[in-house]
């Protein structure tokens, strides 16, 4: 097997605008924060389609040997509304009735269901921001110490103007200019308190009617979004760490004043390689919850929706994201849903035969070669669709095969069986989780030896094992109907 050694991988790096060859901070290890979901509501398809993105890197570092430790936090405070009046979590517990906990747990459990359908691993570390209000706050301290934060009416603002005149370049990772900012800027909330309209909170005075507060030096409150994912990364990571993610329009601001944190605290750039993965679209638009331009992955799953003709399954919708780069825009439709179903269908059934190949004498197909291209699109900055297409020319190769049309020497065959499957299962990971999709071959041939044991009893006029047997089907809600040309069954 190939290990990290033999391959240098490319990776995109938003920070510096290009492709970099990846060199983590320490040989064999990587550390990786993705931002999590704000638990408030249903994680909708964009927000799947980002965690994939993320889930097939941290895959493809494990199948090199790496040793990963892959951090996805949970927002479960501090994560304001789009015109920053309240918290996501508190206004959904109002509309609700129910507990702000009630929220985040029950929509944890939604984001855990989901991207188990979804196939996706789980992190090593999935930590809350309400966990960490502790750390926070020691982070608050420190940013107040050195000057770079400031107290207003029991709120905590972070003091984006002092930090550049200290040498800080807030706008490096977005590529924004301060004074382009201040003039663009919708902030309204607080704005009285702040000395400039592009600092931000650390910490916010709780209105008497915000459930979610906890006590700090400065007020009852709550902490900043931004500053849960400084807190949880570094203490997890470290103060620099290798890799950091999350969605293209977590950018600006978030990503952005992560950085100003972090430097602004520790002195030095936190994150070597930043990753930023492209939006789901919906008609052309970005899916978002605040828009109600989205579709859930349970509706696509169940067919309970008014866009796509039958419902689809999750390993499909995998697929359908994996066919395009990560920093790819990706238009959701009913046409490359199906289309994508069809390959998937075509590469996955070529793919269940190749374990039953016999070996010949050689071919033409040169193995190593195929092999060395699937890593070649995999270093190059994770290009799934590329490996994608060596496995459709891999899919032609086994239906050859199967057909004897070619063969293969015994030592290629094994060597071209491991790499189908460390892509297609291991880093792809499209297995099938659940056999009820459209594939009933298992279950048919069960229901032949049924059937003929069946015919057999009837022969030899054991009605009672005969009677049996369909009675016992029928309980399971398997029904036998007896006909001209056999016998056949019908679930119920
Ligand atoms: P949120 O729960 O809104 O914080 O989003 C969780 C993650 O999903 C973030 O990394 C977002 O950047 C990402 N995200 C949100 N909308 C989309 C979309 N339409 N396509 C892809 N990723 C998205
Ligand atoms: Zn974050």
């Amino acid at each position: 097997m190939r290990t990290f050694k033999d391959n240098q991988i490319k990776l995109y790096n938003s920070l510096h605008g290009k492709k970099e060859d990846f060199i983590p901070l320490h040989e064999g290890f990587i550390g990786m924060y993705v931002c999590g979901p704000t638990v408030y509501n249903n994680v909708h398809l964009g927000n799947c389609r980002t965690f994939l993105s993320f889930d097939v890197i941290n895959r493809y570092f494990r199948h090199l040997g790496y040793k990963v430790r892959y951090v996805r936090n949970i927002t479960d405070a501090g994560h304001l509304t789009d015109d920053n009046s309240e918290d996501k979590i508190s206004t959904r517990a109002r509309l609700e009735r129910i507990e702000p906990m009630e929220v985040v747990q029950k929509y944890t459990l939604n984001f855990h269901r989901v991207l188990e359908q979804l196939n996706l691993l789980p992190p090593d570390i999935e930590p809350t921001a309400t966990g960490h209000i502790v750390e926070q706050i020691e982070l608050i301290k420190e940013l107040l110490t050195k000057g770079l934060a400031y107290v207003a009416n029991g709120s905590v603002y972070f003091d984006v103007t002092k930090y550049n005149d200290e040498g800080g370049n807030y706008g490096e990772l977005s590529g924004r200019r301060i004074e382009d900012m201040i003039a663009n800027t919708r902030d309204l909330d607080g704005q009285g308190e702040k000395k400039n309209p592009q600092d931000f909170a650390l910490w916010k005075k709780a209105s008497p009617e915000h459930i979610m507060r906890w006590p700090s030096p400065w007020s009852d409150g709550f902490p900043g979004w931004h500053l849960e994912c400084t807190a949880m990364s570094t203490k997890y990571l470290g103060k620099q760490f290798d890799i950091h993610g999350g969605g293209m329009d977590l950018k600006f601001p978030h990503h952005e004043c992560e950085i100003a944190q972090a430097k602004g605290s520790y002195g030095e750039e936190p994150v070597k390689y930043w990753l930023h993965a492209n939006m789901l679209t919906l008609n052309g638009q970005k899916m978002s919850k605040s828009t109600g331009n989205t579709i859930l992955p349970e509706e696509l799953i169940s067919g309970n929706n008014s866009f796509f003709e039958k419902p689809i399954h999750p390993i499909v919708v995998r697929f359908f994201f994996l066919q395009a780069h990560y920093r790819s825009i990706l238009d959701l439709s009913n046409e490359a849903v199906m289309a994508a179903e069809k390959g998937f269908f075509r590469l996955a059934s070529a793919i269940e035969k190749l374990p039953l190949i016999t070996p010949g004498s050689t071919s033409s197909f040169n193995i190593q070669e195929w092999i060395d291209n699937c890593y070649e699109a995999l270093n190059d900055d994770f290009n799934t669709p590329i490996l994608i297409s060596h496995l459709f020319d891999a899919a032609k190769l086994i239906n050859n095969l199967d057909l004897k049309n070619e063969t293969l020497s015994a030592q290629d065959l094994e060597l071209f069986q491991k790499a189908v499957h460390s892509y297609f299962y291991d880093i792809l990971g499209l297995e099938l989780l659940s056999d009820s999709f459209n594939d009933t071959s298992k279950l048919d041939s069960a229901m032949k030896v049924l059937i003929d044991l069946r015919n057999k009893a009837r022969l030899e006029k054991d009605w009672p094992l005969s009677d049996e047997i369909r009675d016992r089907l029928s309980e399971s809600g398997i029904i036998l109907k007896d006909g001209k040309e056999g016998t056949t069954y019908d679930i119920e």
